[in-house]
């Protein structure tokens, strides 16, 4: 019996043997404890019944975790060179693929369909590189697969974002984006010690699941979404100065907005990020409704 993968000598010796450094373009930080790979697989309550998407599996560390816990685990890995040391470390598994693809530009339903068995539940689970954290999460929210959960490790201040509330600084559009659809919790804080090479940044993991009955729902996610991008555009300037940036100023316009505000009771003075995700939803439908 191997050590883990993700065992600190373990993941050195792999390292030094493919004469592999660590890219940092390619936001490649290696876990090396266990006990955190452990609470991963924990947060994300995997169990055999489950199909599973792994983000980046570098020299696999967690992937053999998932494997262990998983029915099937899906990897996309962009790195060509972490092909070959893969195929080794992963080789006592069955029930894992790795796909040598960039995962902003994967077709997921497609592949999903093409290697998993239908009627299990799907779930995303990953350590993010970094670099690319909120197109990532981003892709996977306007995917609309009905993913079981999503749980990933990302840079503390972005998982800081995603879970904030109303009035506090980190709230901003993906703060709204995110939370829209899902129930956001951050289980657990991982410090930047349990990798190899270390980030500068302490990390979170962050699991998503899907919101099922909700009050308000967006009439269309995709102009939702840049309706909340246009609403923070100027962070500093009121709600009424950002719609007009939107909207524009005509005094057609001017004249709708202000009627849009008034029945939601909104005082356009307000700063975007005072307003509550219920309320970014019922302005967005209330514009869609009447035709702006
Ligand atoms: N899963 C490993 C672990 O936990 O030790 C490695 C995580 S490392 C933070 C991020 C991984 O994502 C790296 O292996 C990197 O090569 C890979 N990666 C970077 N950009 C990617 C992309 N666009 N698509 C797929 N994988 C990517």
């Amino acid at each position: 019996d191997y050590p883990a993968i993700a065992s600190p000598a373990r993941t050195q010796a792999i390292l030094n043997r493919y004469r592999l450094s660590a890219k940092k373009s390619l936001g490649q930080n290696f876990l090396t404890d266990l006990n955190i790979l452990n609470h991963i697989v924990e947060a994300a309550q995997i169990t055999k019944a489950d199909n599973v998407i792994e983000i980046g599996p570098g020299i696999g560390g967690l992937t053999e975790q998932l494997a262990k816990a998983a029915h099937q685990v899906l990897g996309f890995e962009i790195d060509q060179n972490l092909l070959p040391v893969l195929e080794e470390t992963l080789s006592p598994y069955d029930n894992i693929t790795i796909i040598n693809q960039d995962i902003l530009k994967a077709n997921l339903p497609e592949v999903i369909g093409q290697y998993f068995e239908p009627n299990r539940p799907v779930k995303v689970v990953a350590n993010l590189p970094y670099y690319i954290t909120t197109p990532i999460v981003m892709d996977l929210l306007s995917d609309q697969i009905d993913f079981e959960a999503i749980v990933v490790m990302m840079q503390k201040e972005v998982a800081d974002r995603l879970n904030a509330e109303p009035s506090t600084k980190p709230y901003g559009s993906l703060s709204v984006i995110v939370q829209e659809s899902n129930h956001v919790e951050i289980p657990f804080i991982v410090p930047r010690t349990a990798f190899i090479p270390q980030p500068k940044v302490d990390s979170a993991i962050v699991r998503l699941t899907k919101k099922t009955r909700k009050e308000s729902v967006p009439f269309d996610q995709k102009r939702f979404v840049g309706f909340v991008r246009g609403c923070f555009m100027h962070q500093r300037k009121t709600l009424w100065n950002n719609l007009q940036g939107i909207f524009g100023k005509t005094t057609e316009t001017k004249a709708e907005m202000k009627a849009i505000l008034a029945t939601l009771n909104i005082d356009p003075g307000v700063r975007p990020e005072q307003l509550t995700v219920d309320q970014f939803v019922m302005l967005g439908n209330e514009f869609h409704k009447r035709g702006i």
